[in-house]
């Protein structure tokens, strides 16, 4: 027989649920096949940065792959339509009597994979995994067999699950006999804009994965609860880019947590913290198959859709390219823009000033960030972003709204984080680094930064005036 895996989000080989599968008959000849759609990665707003890091993992995977003796077969076409058709070729040209895959929950991709088995149905057996998620969606539901819409029911039924569920790692597949793989068996690159990321940031490879991980666990995650919102530490793992792209598993995550605190996880806040943070991930990705309308850009709460956005590209670019005038969201945008990655407690004061300060559709700042995050990823983006905009379930309510001089103040007090980002900022004292535009005008100095491009709390009230109405129209 022969089995195919088909690689995706899950370029990995430890704890991989569908190349396990593929690998079970000892007799099988198994092959693994990458597709790269460099045209739907554009409608999807795929990050250059993304790319790279995807190409530089779907190498290292392949070069993993092919000391088990399994080939990694690349291909490249324009969208997931063409993908589908190209399979159904090669699965017929290889003779695969199995097709093993890790099931991805957005529109397109579960739309993609439908099509798939549909078409291949008289001829392979296909099998998808819930491989991306610590547990399968429909295992986490209300008793009348619908989704949770509020995280705190949703994480009390999901712990329980947890608790029930064997969610050991699986080991790496054995090496498959027969003759040496070569790696070289397809040149891949992509024809798709790539930007470098920074390898000491984001390390390449596996393995490279799981000593950071080993390393946050035993190190840091005692300290999560207080660091994770401190700017000017890295208190947080850092691991989003490898989860995203499935280099490593929430499953892995979990076992390395359990390991550091063999005793229980729920009486260490550190610990308990940070596995709240993987379960608001299983959150956001049991959403989308509940409410497929999340993946075509419509809000959860209806009434949302009557508020009146302003239309401004100017404000728009300069919340984008850092230049807002409150120190706190260019330092936090000029992160994004240099390095990809930006910190949890900046995309939320970045994405509330660019809806609440602004008043600009969240859908350009969804956009935005994920054509620049090298973890961009469309369930916790839209999450992030429809809780920041009040839009979403769950979500912050629209009256709450965040202060940038003071979320500041309390997240960077000493404003390490933001003299990192804006140098220009360099003769402004520590006491008044939060409001540079005051010490400026007090000290009859110029500084090579903007004043703010709004005023707050006149901007505080047109937004709360704009959301109060579209609230009374619905
Ligand atoms: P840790 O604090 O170490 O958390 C561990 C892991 O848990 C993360 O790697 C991530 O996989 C998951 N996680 C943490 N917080 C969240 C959360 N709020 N929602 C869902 N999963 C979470 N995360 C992405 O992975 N991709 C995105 O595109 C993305 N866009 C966001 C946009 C907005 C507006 C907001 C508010 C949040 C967004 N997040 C996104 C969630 C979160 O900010 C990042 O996951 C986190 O900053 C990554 O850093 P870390 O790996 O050090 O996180």
């Amino acid at each position: 027989p022969t089995h195919l895996v088909w690689l995706r989000h899950d370029l990995r080989v430890t704890d991989n649920r569908a190349l396990n599968a593929a690998c079970q008959h000892s007799e099988a000849k198994v092959l693994a096949v990458f597709i790269a759609t460099p045209i739907q990665w554009k409608t999807h707003h795929m990050a250059p940065r993304q790319a790279a890091f995807l190409l530089a993992h779907l190498k290292a995977v392949q070069a993993r792959l092919a000391e088990l003796n399994i080939p990694l077969h690349y291909h490249e076409c324009d969208d997931f339509q063409d993908a589908v058709k190209w399979l159904i070729d090669f699965c017929d040209h290889h003779k695969v009597d199995k097709l093993f895959y890790n099931h991805q929950y957005e529109i397109n991709e579960s739309r993609r994979d439908h099509a798939l088995e549909k078409k291949l149905s008289h001829q392979v057996i296909c099998q998808g995994f819930h491989d991306a998620v610590l547990l399968p969606p429909e295992k986490v539901l209300k008793e009348n067999g619908q989704m949770y819409q509020v995280f705190t029911p949703f994480r009390r039924a999901f712990l329980k699950q947890l608790f029930l569920t064997n969610l050991s790692c699986i080991p790496v597949p054995k090496k498959r006999d027969g003759p040496q793989v070569s790696i070289s068996l397809t040149e891949l690159s992509f024809d798709y804009p790539l930007l470098d990321f920074d390898t000491e940031l984001f390390p390449i490879g596996e393995a490279a994965a799981q000593k950071q991980l080993t390393r946050f666990c035993d190190a840091k995650v005692s300290a999560y609860s207080h660091a994770r919102d401190m700017l000017a530490i890295k208190g947080t793992s850092g691991l989003s880019p490898y989860l995203t792209l499935g280099i490593l598993s929430p499953r892995q995550c979990l076992g390395c947590l359990r390991e550091a605190f063999p005793e229980g996880i729920e009486d260490h806040k550190g610990a308990f913290d940070w596995l709240n943070e993987l379960i608001w991930r299983d959150f956001y990705r049991h959403l989308l198959i509940a409410y497929p309308r999340l993946s075509k850009g419509h809000p959860f709460i209806g009434w949302t859709t009557f508020v009146q956005w302003h239309h401004s590209d100017s404000l728009l670019e300069k919340w984008q390219q850092g230049q807002t005038g409150y120190p706190i969201v260019d330092a936090a945008m000029r992160q994004l823009n240099t390095t990809g990655w930006m910190h949890n407690r900046l995309r939320m004061i970045t994405a509330s000033f660019l809806v609440k300060d602004l008043l600009i559709d969240w859908r350009l700042g969804e956009r935005y960030f994920m054509s620049q995050l090298i973890d961009g990823d469309l369930a916790a983006n839209n999450g992030g972003w429809q809780w920041a905009a009040s839009t979403g379930t769950d979500a912050a309510p629209y009256f709450r709204i965040f202060n940038p001089t003071t979320q500041g103040e309390r997240f960077d007090p000493k404003g390490e984080f933001i003299r990192h980002w804006l140098p220009e900022l360099n003769p402004v004292p520590e006491s008044e680094i939060h409001q540079p535009w005051s010490w400026a005008e007090k000290n009859h100095k110029q500084l090579d930064y903007p004043t703010p491009i709004v005023d707050h709390q006149q901007a505080r009230q047109a937004t709360l005036s704009a959301f109060a109405t579209a609230k009374n129209l619905s």
